[in-house]
């Protein structure tokens, strides 16, 4: 029994002389799923533009041995305009690969799906700044798949405002107080922390209505980026191409 999904293409691979795309998907219904999309390289194919990285389509999924097959692709927005800034289209693989492992497999993504669209649009734009946006989508997949740091107050006090350090490993807060600089004592000014709070805790409507001073912002992505490679225990190629071109 085909699936008709809404899905964001999040990796494209081309073999070397075959006809054949294999994609992976961030889909409404299914989650993260890898597919083959046959004769997607032929000129003449109606499914090549639609399995395009970066490309969010209408797929016609039919499940074949062992793996997806897409039947059907119909384009309904093509981040084009993304691929004339070498540091945003960067930014959007990270955030494509970083879906790609945290985003649920085999069930429903609706959030996740809603997350990334809204980000590479406003990517896209230039209307929200890209670092904020980088923070913003780490956290809320992080937060999705159950990676939150406690940031209540500091773990040995309950201090709630003012700046604290963010401890990776545990995913706790200690005020300046009870923590100390370090290579595992992150620090956040007392704006950084509120904007963390914000992020976790924010209606999907509102997430990306919120700005932040340079001297927030700039410790906060710090230590959201080393807060994400802690939990998951990897880096990226992406986000180290991101880096390297921002
Ligand atoms: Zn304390």
């Amino acid at each position: 029994m085909p699936i008709k999904t809404d899905a964001l293409i999040i990796r494209e691979n081309n073999r070397i002389g075959e006809n054949d795309r294999f994609i992976t998907a961030l889909t409404r219904e299914c989650g993260v799923v890898q597919a083959s999309v046959r004769g997607a390289r032929k000129i003449t194919s109606r499914s090549g533009s639609g399995t395009s990285l970066l490309t969010y389509s209408t797929l016609t999924l039919t499940e074949g041995k062992n793996k997806w097959i897409v039947t059907d692709a119909k384009p309904q927005r093509v981040f084009f305009e993304l691929r004339a800034d070498m540091a945003k289209v960067a930014l959007a693989q990270y955030f494509c690969e970083l879906a790609g492992v945290l985003a649920p497999r085999e069930e429903p993504a609706e959030e996740s799906l809603r997350l990334l669209l809204n980000a590479l649009h406003f990517l896209s734009e230039g209307s929200r700044d890209a670092t904020l946006l980088k923070v913003t989508v780490e956290q809320r997949l992080l937060r999705q798949a159950g990676y939150c740091p406690d940031l209540s107050g500091c773990a040995v006090c309950g201090k709630q405002e003012g700046g604290m350090f963010l401890q990776p490993l545990r995913g706790t807060l200690l005020c300046t107080e009870h923590g100390a600089p370090a290579i595992d004592n992150l620090p956040l000014t007392a704006g950084a922390v509120a904007a963390w709070r914000y992020l976790a805790e924010a209606a999907e409507d509102k997430l990306f209505s919120f700005k932040l001073s340079p001297e927030s912002l700039t410790p906060l992505a710090a230590a959201s980026e080393h807060f994400l490679l802690t939990c998951l225990g990897r880096g990226f190629h992406t986000l180290e191409f991101y880096n390297s071109v921002k």
